[in-house]
């Protein structure tokens, strides 16, 4: 296990690495990207921290953005996630108010006056600061949606059964309220610990990175 995550560290390192502010054009419009986090490190370079991929055709880019630039925790788990890890490192009681969905009207309506619109724009500034500070990644074209899905987790599978990637001391995520992450070191729950990469795999994401 430790031998493919160690391959798809060395393949995700030689793509380009994006920082922010990103430039969409020059990424592929369907794929995978994997982040690497300011200050962590495994396999002698860049951990990867995520993994994450698109459903609908031609959303890399504007997933990403979502991610990055975006600024509603509610349409990006991720974001949802470090501003938890933000608000619990402080003890912080925004924290239940920021665990609340508002995408729907309903939601929005049901919340009413008790929603901190102000309180919740600060935080959600603070996520995009820390994000575009702490981040960068590097992005895999690959067209086919299944095929995306399928790479997606067992990359996931790979890194996060792998014993020598794990988060260093001052890692945000071990702020989290969600014990998968703090376990992992991954800003994931799902698609951990299942079918890892194959060698064939590896050789298309050799082939897919750019
Ligand atoms: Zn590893």
């Amino acid at each position: 296990m430790n031998g493919a995550c160690a391959a798809l560290h060395r393949i995700a390192r030689r793509g380009t690495v994006h920082s922010c502010p990103f430039d969409a054009g020059a990424l592929p419009v369907n794929g995978i990207y994997v982040l690497f986090e300011m200050g962590e490190q495994s396999h002698g370079g860049d951990r990867i921290v995520r993994v994450g991929t698109h459903t609908g055709v031609g959303q890399l880019r504007s997933r990403l953005q979502q991610h990055f630039v975006k600024e509603n925790k509610d349409r990006s788990i991720f974001r949802k996630n470090i501003g938890r890890c933000l608000l619990n490192r402080e003890s912080d009681p925004f924290l239940p108010e920021w665990e609340m969905d508002f995408t729907t009207r309903r939601a929005r309506e049901k919340a009413g006056a008790a929603v901190n619109t102000e309180r919740r724009r600060a935080v959600e500034a603070d996520v995009t600061g820390y994000m575009r500070g702490a981040f960068r990644f590097v992005a895999f074209s690959v067209d086919d949606p299944a095929e995306r899905l399928r790479l997606e987790s067992r990359m996931i599978s790979t890194v996060s059964a792998c014993d020598e990637c794990s988060p260093s001391s001052g890692w945000l995520g071990r702020h989290s309220p969600k014990v998968k992450i703090r376990d992992s070191g991954l800003w994931l729950v799902n698609e951990l610990f299942k079918e890892p990469l194959t060698d064939v795999d590896l050789q298309l994401l050799a082939a897919a990175v750019v």
